[in-house]
C-alpha cells in the first residue's frame, strides 16, 4: 500500500513525498480511509506509530476545499510539548495549503493566542485547561467546529483532565466527527469513548505495528557508580542523540551539569524550567545543538525528537506502564535504537515486572573497563537514592492504577511492536560489553 491509494489532494501527497514517507504506518493504513470516509475512528497506538499523521493528513484533506470560516477542527493534547509537535506536524504536511493552525495551552501569556484566534485559524491545537480558559472568555469560536481529535486520551486521563475534556464536549456542534487515540484503553476511557465517538470504527495497533528495532540492555551498578559508568558508557558510544531519564528533576539537572562539563553538549529538562528555557532545551535537541538531552518522566512527557538513537533509564522508572513509555522514544518509525537501563540490586523487582509482562528476559551487561569495585563515598548524600518526586497534583499519572490489567495486556504488546524481544539477541551498537549470564554473577565484576 501507498500514500497515492488514499487519493490524497496532490498538495498533501507532494509533503507527504517531501517529509520522506515512503509507506504508510499500519496505524496510517487502517485509520486514513475511515476517517477520510468522515467515521468516528477509535485508534488504540502509542506515540511513535505515525498517529499523528494518521489524522492530521485526512484532517487537512477535509478542510482543504471547504470555505474558511473559523476553527473548524480542534485537536485536544495533554501536554504543550505534544501540543507543539501536532501544530509542527501541521504546518509541515499543510505547508503548501493555506489551510493555518495555531496552539493554545497554559503556562504563557495567553494574548498571542488571542491574536492568533483573531487572525482566524482552521485548526486549534489545545490543551484543556487554557482552552476552557478561552471559551470562558469566549475569545474562541467552536460554533463551526466539524472535527474534533483527542490525542493520548489515556495521558490526559493519567493527568485529571476527563472532567474537562466532557465540559468542552459539552460546548461543541452535536454534529461532528469524533477522533480518538489512546495507548492503552482503562475502564474511563472506555466509558468516555461510548459518550462522545458515534459508532466508532475501532482499529488496534499491537504487535502489527512498525517493525522497530530497538535492541534493550540492562546495566547493574551500584547507586553510587552510576555517573561513572554512564561517563564511560558514553565514551564507548556512537551515538546521534541520547535521551537519559532520572527520577528527580534535582538528579536531572545535576547530571545534565556534569555531562556538560565532561564536554559534551548536553541540556536537562525539567519542571522548574522557565517556558523559554523548556523550549530552548528541545529545540536544542531537535535540532542537534544538543546531542544529550536529560529528563524525568514527567518533564519529558510528549517529547518526539524521531531521531533519538539511544533511551538511557539512569534510573529505572517505577511501572512497566512508564518504561514503555520511556522506550518509546528511540526506535521510532522503523529507525533503529537502543534503550539502556541502569539497575540496582534494589531495582530487581521492577526488572522482574518488566521480563514477566514482555515475556523475555532482558541481556544484562557490564563494561570491561569499568571499575564496579570502587567503595561509595564515606557521606553518600551525593549518591544516595534520591527521594521520589513530589507528585504533582495533575501532571502525575496514576500509571498502573487505573486500568492496570487492560494497561498489562497492552504494554506487553507495546513492548513486543518496539522489538523488546529481540533485546536479548540484540547485540549493542559500537560498544565493548561483556553479557553477564547469571542473577549471581550480576552483581560483581
Ligand atoms: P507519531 O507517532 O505521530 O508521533 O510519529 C512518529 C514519527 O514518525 C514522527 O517523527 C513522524 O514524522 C514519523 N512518521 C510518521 N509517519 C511516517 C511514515 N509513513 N514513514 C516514516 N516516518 C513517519
Amino acid at each position: 500500500m501507498s500514500f497515492a491509494s488514499f487519493n490524497l489532494h496532490p498538495q498533501l501527497t507532494a509533503r507527504v513525498k517531501a517529509l520522506g514517507y515512503k509507506v504508510p504506518t499500519p496505524i496510517q493504513m487502517r485509520a486514513i480511509p475511515p476517517v477520510l470516509a468522515g467515521k468516528d475512528v477509535m485508534g488504540l497506538a502509542q506515540t511513535g506509530t505515525g498517529k499523528t499523521a494518521a489524522f492530521v493528513l485526512p484532517i487537512l484533506e477535509r478542510l482543504l476545499p471547504g470555505p474558511r470560516r473559523g476553527v473548524r477542527a480542534l485537536i485536544l493534547a495533554p501536554t504543550r510539548e505534544l501540543a507543539e509537535q501536532i501544530h509542527v506536524s501541521i504546518r509541515e504536511l499543510g505547508r503548501a495549503t493555506s489551510l493555518r493552525s495555531c496552539t493554545v495551552y497554559g503556562g504563557v501569556g495567553v494574548s498571542p493566542q488571542i491574536q492568533n484566534l483573531r487572525a482566524g485559524v482552521d485548526i486549534v491545537v489545545a490543551c484543556p485547561g487554557r482552552l476552557l480558559d478561552h471559551l470562558a472568555q469566549k475569545t474562541i469560536d467552536l460554533k463551526n467546529l466539524e472535527v474534533l481529535v483527542l490525542d493520548e486520551a489515556d495521558r490526559m486521563f493519567d493527568m485529571g483532565f476527563l472532567p474537562d475534556i466532557r465540559r468542552i464536549v459539552k460546548q461543541l456542534p452535536l454534529e461532528r466527527q469524533t477522533l480518538m487515540f489512546s495507548a492503552t484503553m482503562p475502564d474511563d476511557i472506555k466509558r468516555l469513548t461510548d459518550e462522545v465517538l458515534r459508532h466508532p470504527v475501532t482499529i488496534k495497533i499491537g504487535h502489527t505495528a512498525p517493525a522497530h528495532t530497538v535492541s534493550h540492555a540492562l546495566y547493574p551498578v551500584a547507586q553510587h557508580l552510576k555517573t561513572g559508568l554512564l561517563l564511560e558508557l558514553l565514551r564507548l558510544t556512537d551515538a546521534e542523540s541520547i535521551l537519559i531519564f532520572t527520577r528527580t528533576k534535582h538528579r536531572a539537572k545535576r547530571i545534565g551539569q556534569q555531562l556538560d562539563r565532561a564536554g559534551y553538549r548536553a541540556a536537562s529538562l525539567q519542571g522548574n524550567l522557565s517556558q523559554n528555557k523548556r523550549q530552548d532545551a528541545l529545540d536544542g535537541f531537535r535540532n542537534g545543538s544538543y546531542q544529550i538531552l536529560v529528563a524525568t518522566d514527567i518533564a519529558a512527557r510528549g517529547i518526539d525528537v524521531s531521531s533519538v538513537s539511544h533511551v538511557i533509564n539512569y534510573d529505572i522508572p517505577d511501572t512497566t506502564d512508564a518504561y514503555t513509555h520511556r522506550i518509546g522514544r528511540t526506535g521510532r518509525a522503523e529507525k533503529t535504537g537502543d534503550a539502556f537501563t541502569f539497575v540496582t540490586p534494589d531495582d530487581e523487582p521492577v526488572v522482574r515486572n518488566i521480563e514477566r509482562v514482555l515475556g523475555a528476559k532482558i541481556g544484562r551487561r557490564t563494561l570491561e573497563a569499568f571499575d564496579y569495585g570502587k567503595p561509595a563515598p564515606k557521606r553518600d548524600a551525593e549518591f544516595a537514592r534520591p527521594p521520589r518526586e513530589p507528585r504533582a497534583r495533575r501532571a502525575q499519572p496514576a500509571q498502573g492504577q487505573a486500568g492496570a490489567r487492560s494497561t498489562r495486556t497492552t504494554v506487553k504488546e507495546a513492548l513486543h511492536a518496539t522489538g523488546i524481544d529481540r533485546a536479548s539477541r540484540g547485540a549493542v551498537r559500537t560498544m565493548k560489553t561483556t553479557p553477564v549470564p547469571s542473577p549471581t554473577r550480576r552483581r560483581h565484576r
